[in-house]
């Protein structure tokens, strides 16, 4: 099936077209700075160099049309006619409880995206414009919706729940969601499949180190806990957001400062991390450069993020009793052996052994770097979210009968 998978931000739209059975991408692109003028579509055709277009892109609908132009123009596009798109996955940031697995949008579901504005005001409201931009650019072909929240709703509720005033969870639905749930699904389900045991029957910790970063644990295929909260701030420190800090900080700094929560809240999403502590980078590459000159704070910052790590894997191996695999992925995850090695360090004890000369050798591709002996497995697992979403549209449309015309 060939699904058009859509990332749409509040000034821009990433987008896949692909198909959705080989995992071929046939193109990609982004339009960017919609609505706030000298808006730009780079469009490429596999791994090509992108191909701009400087069209007016005053809102998302334009924007969309323009990307199907694109898709169907005859010098450089990839389909002769808009029928060849069979569905349109949307990337959904937050389902509240929902959704606990992707759907075709229907009114009703954009109803619940909607009631969902409140839990994430930045991603919630342009995902919505970019559903509605799809509906009225492609009538008859069906869109559907998968949640970053969707993979974490199986927590039980001693790993979701705050332990604040239980009137506070009824009225503004305040408790943990987790996020980058697309990605964990996939790369718990790949790393069953390398490993070659049942998904249901293995506890998997699957860590997702990128600009923002989460762990969860994944136990007889359902995850069980996870790192990030209400809000992607929680968790382990990433690249500008603290993770967690004792609440009280927040009233601390309000009063001290003379300042506000929006002020506070915006310092602790963009100004925090390890750009935060180190006062160098949020990139983890500068930080590696800055350290290997002796940047002390730069140091600090890699250190902390792999101890965080390691206490995060340590505890989640404690809830689920165990653990048999370990997986990296994102950015960081994928490309930096010496993370690994610091997540993994000291965690013998519980069976995790690295195999120095496999993780050093190993870079954004699937593979095993533990130990042949190591009783826990560690793996990378390249994520891909895009093929996620396209993957589970094309299961949710299963009958072609969805497509109404
Ligand atoms: P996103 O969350 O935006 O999808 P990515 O998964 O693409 O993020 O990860 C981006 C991050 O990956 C960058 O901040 C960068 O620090 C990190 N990164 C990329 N390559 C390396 C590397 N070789 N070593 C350390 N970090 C890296």
């Amino acid at each position: 099936m060939k699904v058009l998978v859509i990332n749409a931000g509040s000034s821009s739209i990433k987008y896949q077209f692909l198909e959705s059975a080989t995992g071929e991408v046939l193109a990609r692109g982004v339009a960017e700075r919609i609505g706030v003028g000298d808006s730009v579509l780079k469009h490429s055709l596999n791994e090509s160099d992108p191909i701009v277009f400087k069209d007016d892109m005053p809102d998302h609908k334009v924007a969309i049309q323009t990307v199907l132009q694109a898709l169907v123009a005859p010098e450089h596009g990839v389909i002769s006619s808009m029928d060849e798109i069979d569905a349109v996955g949307h990337r959904v940031v937050h389902g509240g409880e929902n959704f606990a697995s992707s759907v075709l949008i229907t009114p009703e579901v954009k109803r619940a995206i909607k009631s969902c504005f409140e839990l994430a005001p930045l991603h919630n409201p342009p995902n919505l414009i970019g559903i509605e931009a799809c509906e009225e650019s492609m009538p008859g072909v069906p869109q559907v919706a998968v949640f970053d929240t969707a993979f974490h709703q199986s927590m039980p509720a001693m790993a979701y729940m705050y332990a604040l005033p239980y009137g506070l969870y009824e009225k503004y639905s305040i408790r943990r969601y987790g996020f980058h749930g697309t990605s964990h699904s996939f790369v718990s389900h790949r790393a069953a499949e390398i490993i070659g045991k049942p998904y249901e029957s293995l506890k998997i910790i699957t860590c997702h180190l990128g600009n923002g970063s989460s762990i969860a644990a994944v136990h007889n295929g359902r995850c069980v806990d996870t790192s990030m909260g209400m809000t992607p701030l929680a968790g382990i420190c990433m690249g500008t957001r603290c993770g967690d800090i004792d609440p009280a900080i927040v009233t601390f700094l309000i009063e001290k400062e003379k300042t506000d929560a929006a002020t506070v809240e915006n310092m602790l999403n963009k100004e925090s991390g390890v750009l935060g502590l180190s006062g160098v980078s949020s990139d983890f590459r500068d930080l590696y450069d800055a350290a290997g000159i002796g940047n002390k704070r730069a140091s600090l910052a890699l250190d902390m993020f792999k101890y965080q790590c390691r206490k995060m894997i340590g505890s989640y191996a404690a809830a689920m009793g165990g653990v048999d695999a370990v997986v990296f992925t994102a950015g960081i995850a994928e490309n930096n052996a010496d993370i690994r090695s610091g997540a993994c360090a000291g965690l013998e004890y519980m069976g995790i052994k690295l195999d120095p000369y496999k993780n050093n050798a190993t870079r954004a591709k699937e593979a095993i770097v533990s130990t042949d002996d190591s009783r826990v497995k560690v793996l990378i697992v390249p994520t891909n979210e895009e093929l996620a979403i396209a993957r589970e549209t094309a299961r949710i449309c299963g009958a072609s009968s969805v497509r109404s015309s």
